[in-house]
């Protein structure tokens, strides 16, 4: 067996998959049909050699270009999700804000490098039903903005309850950006998403989402469980509401997330997808592929990647370039690892331990599992937590989620190769979609340069200037 090639055979492609590094390409059905098999595979074989092994990164804090801090303040919440990971009976108090202070501040200072902070407070119930705490994180996010001319970006999901016209402009007021938590159409949500009274909610959801006038910067964000999984429908049903959709599977560990008695309807949910994703940006009408590809989205994770023909070397960034404080002030890997002790990276009272961090980064740099896996350039490896819940330990695969991987792995070749002979010049526009959310968490040489110019000015003003499209920006970076 040829170790440095990996081939995959479909009913149209044959794709070829470069073991070292990750690079790919594909042989279509009409090119088959003008030459013979073992030729065509060793001339793209030769195309696919010249690339270096991928070498593996010294871990260094320095390297850290983006920043997630978490809160976990409190979990408290007003819904009751039959799939929820939250712990009901745990004894959860209210951090207070000079404690979440020391903990940003000292994040912060841990990195020398940084080019954005994300600071998230969502917490493991829900945010909005602590809007001082809201309104005190956007206003520490804009102090720091100031005083480390990067962004310092406040946001969080939501599950709409309390999203009326008076929260949503004391948070746009604040500068955070937030999403919702929806799974799709009336029923696909109701099914799982309760009030604590065992109340429907999807109506005071949408009902809540029609006040809100300006839309475009909101996001939606769905749980792919046993009960949705036509994503179809998902997509179908939110689409004139949210400009970006991210699809994210459920734990694999409970009957409610994809797990091995509906793997197989998951998959088939995907291919259908990418076959409406083809169909719908053939016809002109992007977007649908525009909303995934905007967000988080699982599969959009991995087309992005594939269209960008970016290889990563680790699955996430948990523990390293992500921590997450705990109501009990213990600071973990990320908000999900909360209450796991092998991704307790620390203490609010100690600090972050560098070692652990240290250990996490090479467990996801290692992949050892991942052995010959061919999506692994793209995938990244197990998620710690899901292995965790699924296995017990923090650096095992979990069989159903790998599955699904390298079914998106392959879908999201189909969507690329039936683009690039089909349709080129959309591809190049969702080329430079990709791109363009990729730099998204890079510096803005723009601001800095303004600022350079300008000390008067702060960091906020600038980017609000920018952001605004006012004339005052212009006039400023030109003088
Ligand atoms: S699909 Fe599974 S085996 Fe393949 S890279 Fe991802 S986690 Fe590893
Ligand atoms: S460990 Fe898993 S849950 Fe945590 S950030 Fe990484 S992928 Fe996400």
């Amino acid at each position: 067996m040829d170790k440095d090639f990996y081939i995959h055979k479909t009913n149209n492609y044959i794709f070829i998959i470069n073991m070292r590094n990750g690079d790919f390409t594909h042989i279509s059905k009409s090119e088959l049909n003008q030459a013979d098999e073992s030729t065509l595979i060793n001339l793209k074989k030769q195309s696919l050699v010249s690339h270096a092994n991928q070498s593996m990164d010294e871990f260094s804090l320095d390297n850290v270009k983006v920043l997630f801090l978490s809160i976990h303040a409190s979990s408290n919440c007003n819904l009751k999700c039959r799939y929820c990971f939250r712990d009901f009976n745990n004894q959860s108090t209210d951090l207070p804000t000079e404690e979440i202070k020391v903990f940003l501040d000292n994040a912060i200072k841990m990195y020398r490098n940084l080019e954005k902070i994300i600071v998230d407070p969502s917490g493991s119930g829900e945010p909005l039903m602590n809007m001082e705490l809201l309104e005190y994180i956007g206003a520490y996010c804009k102090e720091k903005s100031d005083e480390l001319s990067i962004e310092v970006l406040p946001m969080l999901v939501s599950n709409g309850l309390l999203l009326d016209e008076t929260n949503v402009s004391r948070l746009r007021k604040s500068g955070i950006l937030f999403g919702v938590s929806i799974d799709g159409n009336r029923k696909q949500h109701d099914v799982n998403r309760q009030d604590v009274h065992h109340q429907d909610t999807y109506k005071k959801i949408m009902k809540n989402l029609k006040h809100i006038k300006d839309k475009s910067l909101l996001g939606a964000a769905v749980t792919l469980n046993a009960s949705n999984l036509d994503i179809i429908s998902i997509y179908e049903s939110l689409i004139n509401f949210f400009p970006t959709i991210s699809v994210k599977p459920a734990r694999s560990n409970t009957i409610y997330g994809i797990n091995q008695s509906n793997i197989d309807s998951a998959l088939k949910a995907y291919t259908d997808f990418a076959e409406f994703l083809i169909k719908k940006s053939m016809n002109g009408d992007l977007r649908y592929i525009a909303a995934m590809l905007n967000g988080d989205d699982y599969f959009g994770k991995f087309l992005s990647r594939i269209i960008l023909k970016q290889a990563v070397s680790t699955r996430c960034d948990a523990g390293f370039g992500r921590l997450s404080l705990s109501y009990d002030k213990k600071i973990y890997a990320c908000p999900a690892a909360i209450g796991i002790s092998e991704l307790q990276v620390g203490s609010l009272s100690e600090g972050v331990d560098e070692k652990k961090q240290r250990f996490i980064y090479e467990l996801q740099m290692s992949r050892s599992k991942c052995g010959s896996c061919p999506a692994k350039f793209v995938c990244g490896g197990e998620c710690l937590v899901n292995s965790y819940y699924s296995t017990g330990k923090i650096d095992v695969l979990d069989n159903v989620m790998c599955k699904l991987k390298r079914h998106l792995y392959w879908q999201s070749q189909i969507v690329y190769a039936y683009l690039l002979e089909n349709n080129p010049r959309l591809l190049n526009i969702l080329y430079e979609w990709s791109l363009e959310k990729a730099n998204r968490f890079n510096i803005d040489h723009e601001i800095n340069d303004v600022l350079q110019k300008h000390p008067e000015y702060t960091f906020t003003t600038i980017k609000s200037l920018k952001d605004h499209h006012d004339p005052k920006f212009d006039q400023l970076k030109s003088k």
